[in-house]
């Protein structure tokens, strides 16, 4: 770690301590040539994301807000909970390895559409209804048309779970 001051390589840690929490470690260091101190915080990367909705709202990303999200598109879907949670999981290590802490609400949905779009047809549409802002039932029926072999007498429960998602 470079020194703010002088910006030596020549910094040595002196002391690191987890937080209270144990999400971090701080770590005390004097640089070597000037005699500086600072100090450095390490993070675990199942850290504070934060996702920016499309209002400019920030706020914290919430594991089981996607989760709900993503069970509310597979409802009574003939799909293994364990590969929900696994397919959840995966969101999250990507959006994590992303390096970024702000993330846009629509990489996270344009993540669950790609994911879902692997697990499970209806539930993909379902969730691009509301990723896609489709709110008219004529533009959702459309959607699901195009997609050969879905059940089309589920159109209009489909469209009320879109309406429950969408806040
Ligand atoms: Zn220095």
């Amino acid at each position: 770690m470079r020194c703010p001051y002088c910006g030596s390589p020549n910094t040595q840690v002196k002391d690191s301590r987890p937080s209270e929490d144990h999400t971090t470690i701080r770590r005390r260091r004097v640089c070597a040539d000037c005699g500086g101190r600072f100090t450095t915080f390490e993070r675990v990367q199942l850290r504070e994301l934060t996702v920016i909705k499309r209002s400019g709202r920030r706020i914290p990303f919430d594991r089981d807000k996607l989760m709900r999200s993503v069970q509310i598109a597979l409802r009574k879907r003939p799909v293994d909970p364990e590969r929900t949670e696994r397919m959840v999981s995966g969101i999250v290590r990507r959006l994590e390895n992303m390096g970024e802490s702000d993330i846009h609400s629509e990489t996270i949905g344009h993540l669950v559409m790609e994911a879902l779009k692997g697990l499970d047809d209806v539930a993909y549409v379902r969730f691009a209804s509301v990723y896609k802002n489709f709110r008219e039932a004529k533009d959702f029926e459309a959607l699901l048309g195009e997609l050969a072999g879905t059940e089309g007498e589920d159109g209009e429960d489909d469209a009320g779970s879109s309406n429950a998602l969408d806040d």
